[in-house]
C-alpha cells in the first residue's frame, strides 16, 4: 500500500543518516552500478521529495504569539491569516482550512448533501476513495486517460448510473484533468464535481486559476505536498456562499451556543499548523520554480533514454512540478518496472511506485463491479509501469543527472541486472 507518510519518516531521518563507505569495486568494468557491487549514486537515501522547512525565527515568532494569547486552535488569527493568503494566492472565492486533505474532502462531500454513487479513479492515493466511504457514499470507478493519467470523462459517462451523485476527479500528478468535459457532465446529470487537487496547489488552466472548476476542490497540506503546515488541508471554490457551511461543518456543526445543526466533525486546522504554513509561504513559490527547471532538464535527457515514457502535460496548463512521474516500458527498457525500481534503491534512490496497488484492488473496493480489471485496462497497465522519480529544489541540477546517468546505466545494464535479480531470488 502505498504511504507517502512513511516517507516523511524517513525525511526527517535524513540528514542524520552517516555516508555510506564506498566501496572500491569496479570489478565488472561497467560503470557505476551499485547492483552490481560497485559504489551507489548516491552516499545517502535521497527520496522522491524534501519537506520546506521554515525559517526558525519566523515561526518562533508566531508561536511566542500562540503562547502569549493562548489561542492554540478555534478559528484564529493565524487560521484567518492563512485562509487570506490563500484565497489571495490560489484567486479563489473562498478558502476553508482544516486539519488534513482527507477530512476536507469528507466535509466538502458532506457538505453537498449526497446520497448514492459517487464516480472516481482508480488511480489515486486511497484517501480519496476512503473519504467518499466514509461518507456513507459507494465509490464507483471508471478508468483513466493513459496520456493525462486522469479519470476519463468518455469512462465516468459509461459509469452514470441513476444513482450516481457526484463525481470526484484527481488532478493527477498537477495535471489538470478535462475539467471542461466535467462541467458538461455535471450540466446535463445534474452531478456535483468535487475536485482532489492534492497534488495540484497553485496550477492554472486555461488562463483560470485550478480550484474555481467545479463545485469544490480539496487541498492538502501534508509536509510530502510543495506547500504544507505540517498536516493540513483545504477546500477552496468559487463561490463564497459555500464558505460558511464548510466552516460549521468543520467544527462539529455547531451554529451558536443554543444551536448544532446536522453531522459536523472536528476538522479544524490549529493556531500551530496555520503558523507553518505562513512561514513558508514565500519559499513555496521559489520552490516551484526550481522543481521547474529540474522537471524541464529531466524531460529533455529522459527523451534519449529507450523504454522511458513522460507524462505528457495538458496544453493550456501552467503546473507546479510537485511530482516527476515516469512509465518504464517493460518490452524497451528491457527490465520491468520492478526491476528498475530496485535497481535505482541499491543507487540510494527511492522512487515511488505511485500509484500501485490501484485503490479498486483494495479488499474493501474490489467486490464491487466497477473494479473489475477488464473494466479499468488503463489504470492497470499504468499501475504495473509507474514510477515517481525524486524532485525537489534542493537536489539540483547535479542530482537529477545523477538519477539520469543512474538510469541510462541501468538500462545498458539490463541483461547482466535480470540476471542478478533472478539469481539473487525473490
Ligand atoms: C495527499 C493526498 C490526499 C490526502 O491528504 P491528507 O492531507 O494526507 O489527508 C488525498 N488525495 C491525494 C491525491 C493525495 O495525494
Amino acid at each position: 500500500m502505498p504511504c507517502e507518510h512513511d516517507v516523511l519518516e524517513k525525511l526527517t531521518a535524513h540528514e542524520s543518516i552517516p555516508p555510506k563507505t564506498p566501496r572500491l569495486n569496479a570489478s565488472l568494468g561497467h560503470g557505476p552500478l551499485a547492483l552490481l557491487n560497485d559504489e551507489p549514486a548516491f552516499e545517502q537515501p535521497v527520496y522522491i521529495t524534501r519537506a520546506l522547512v521554515p525559517d526558525e525565527r519566523v515561526f518562533m515568532a508566531y508561536m511566542r504569539s500562540v503562547f502569549k494569547s493562548r489561542q492554540f486552535t478555534n478559528n484564529g488569527d493565524f487560521v484567518r491569516e492563512l485562509e487570506a493568503r490563500l484565497r489571495t494566492h490560489l484567486q479563489v472565492g473562498f478558502c476553508a482550512a482544516f486539519c488534513n486533505g482527507t477530512t476536507a474532502t469528507q466535509a466538502a462531500l458532506r457538505s453537498l448533501d449526497l446520497s448514492g454513487e459517487v464516480i472516481s479513479t482508480p488511480f489515486t492515493f486511497p484517501a480519496t476513495i476512503h473519504a467518499i466511504h466514509w461518507c456513507g457514499l459507494t465509490p464507483v470507478f471508471a478508468d483513466i486517460d493513459p496520456r493525462s493519467y486522469n479519470l476519463d470523462p468518455t469512462a465516468t459517462r459509461q459509469a452514470i448510473t441513476d444513482r450516481t451523485a457526484a463525481v470526484v476527479p484527481v488532478h493527477c500528478f498537477g495535471n489538470p484533468c478535462d475539467v471542461v468535459a466535467f462541467d458538461e457532465i455535471a450540466g446535463e446529470h445534474g452531478l456535483k464535481i468535487v475536485y482532489d487537487a492534492a497534488h495540484a496547489f497553485g496550477v492554472r488552466y486555461r488562463d483560470r486559476p485550478i480550484g474555481v472548476w467545479g463545485d469544490l476542490s480539496v487541498l492538502s497540506f501534508h509536509a510530502t505536498k510543495v506547500f504544507h503546515t505540517a498536516e493540513g488541508g483545504a477546500v477552496v471554490g468559487a463561490d463564497i456562499e459555500k464558505y460558511a457551511r464548510l466552516s460549521m461543518l468543520r467544527n462539529f456543526a455547531i451554529i451558536n451556543e443554543d444551536e448544532v445543526l446536522g453531522i459536523g466533525v472536528n476538522g479544524k486546522m490549529s493556531e500551530i499548523h496555520a503558523a507553518i504554513g505562513l512561514a513558508i509561504f514565500d519559499n513555496a513559490t521559489r520552490e516551484y520554480r526550481l522543481r521547474g527547471q529540474l522537471s524541464a532538464h529531466y524531460r529533455q535527457r529522459l527523451r534519449e533514454i529507450d523504454g522511458v515514457v513522460v507524462q505528457r502535460p495538458v496544453a493550456d496548463a501552467t503546473l507546479n512540478h510537485a511530482y516527476f512521474p515516469i512509465e518504464i516500458d517493460e518490452r524497451r527498457f528491457g527490465l520491468s518496472r520492478d526491476e528498475v525500481n530496485q535497481a535505482l534503491r541499491a543507487e540510494n534512490i527511492f522512487a515511488r511506485k505511485y500509484f500501485f496497488p490501484l485503490c479498486s484492488e483494495n479488499e474493501a473496493y474490489r467486490r464491487h463491479p466497477s473494479s473489475d480489471p477488464a473494466r479499468l485496462p488503463n489504470a492497470h497497465r499504468l499501475a504495473s509501469r509507474i514510477l515517481c522519480l525524486p524532485i525537489y529544489g534542493a537536489l539540483g541540477l547535479d542530482g537529477i543527472n545523477r538519477i539520469i546517468d543512474s538510469l541510462e546505466a541501468i538500462r545498458e545494464a539490463a541483461p547482466r541486472i535480470r540476471r542478478h535479480l533472478r539469481n539473487a531470488g525473490p
